[in-house]
């Protein structure tokens, strides 16, 4: 049905934007379809719990949902369809067919959740299939996921424009996430520290610090200063490859992973000396 729609929409001359979510959307959600909006005039929202992205014992069950909630929001922002397809639909009997990027899922949150980025490629690669967009709006937030889908977009001829929306923050500058839902009062405090060390490693380039140790290393003070934080990794990246810098001498991608009581939490930010 999707498909047939998006088909219709092409003949019209349409140009179709997608923005795909697992849903219990946010402010960080909705900034994606307000830029995807400058893009085109069919604007298509998917909203599904992949379950290939989740590994064993992660959150998949009980991941936020809210469909109602999203469905009136969607609708505030001149959404013109939502694909909320379940599980069944998507991988139909005998499902073998993945997508599998040989480099880029072997670094940073990829390390960690090693079947997450397979997931991620294929059930974009799905939705891109179905929805049939001219142009997918994804965020910055989750950078290493926006590059995978980059890269695949460009290694399997898509034809498909991407769009890197910036990070939306909290106003004292947690990144928005769902998973912010799990965080008691007292972790939402140290789930701060994320921030907080990214701000602290970009006064430090700005300073001229060039040592990527040394700003990981003042990082990772920063965040075991607060309690209940297990840091997964902290890096200093290629903004394109994501491979490892030693030295600063251009913009570079600090992205950091920390554990944070239930919630996994995420962030980057650019750091241009
Ligand atoms: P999710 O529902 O978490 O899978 O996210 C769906 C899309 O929204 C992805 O492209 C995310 O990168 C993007 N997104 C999530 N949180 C934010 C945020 N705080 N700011 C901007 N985009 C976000």
């Amino acid at each position: 049905m999707m498909q047939a729609r998006s088909d219709r929409m092409r003949r019209q001359f349409k140009t179709i934007v997608f923005i795909p979510t697992m849903g219990f959307l946010h402010e960080g959600h909705l900034s994606l379809i307000k830029e995807g909006h400058k893009y085109g005039d069919d604007m298509v929202v998917s909203i599904f719990v992949n379950p290939t992205q989740f590994g064993p014992g992660e959150d998949l069950e009980s991941y936020p949902r809210n469909l109602e909630r999203d469905l009136v929001l969607l609708q505030k922002e001149g959404v013109n369809a939502v694909f909320t397809p379940d599980a069944k639909e998507i991988y139909g009997k005998e499902f073998q067919t993945y997508v599998t990027l040989e480099k880029l899922p072997n670094y940073l949150c990829g390390a960690s959740r090693p079947i997450h980025f397979r997931g991620v490629a294929t059930i974009v690669a799905k939705l891109f299939n179905t929805v049939k967009p001219h142009v997918a709006v994804f965020g910055q937030k989750d950078y290493q996921q926006l590059i995978v889908v980059r890269q695949m977009v460009r290694d399997l001829n898509f034809g498909i424009e991407i769009i890197g929306a910036p990070t939306v923050r909290e106003p004292d500058g947690l990144a928005m996430s769902s998973r912010n839902t799990y965080l008691t009062p007292k972790q939402r405090i140290s789930a701060l520290s994320l921030y907080k060390s990214l701000q602290k490693a970009k006064e430090l380039t700005k300073s001229g610090i060039q040592d990527a140790a040394t700003i990981i290393d003042a990082a990772t003070e920063l965040i075991q200063s607060y309690p209940e934080t297990d840091i997964d990794y902290i890096a200093i990246c290629d903004t394109e490859t994501l491979v490892d810098i030693q030295t600063i001498n251009g913009p570079v991608q600090m992205l950091l992973a920390v554990q944070v009581g239930k919630a996994r939490l995420i962030d980057n930010m650019l750091l241009n000396p």
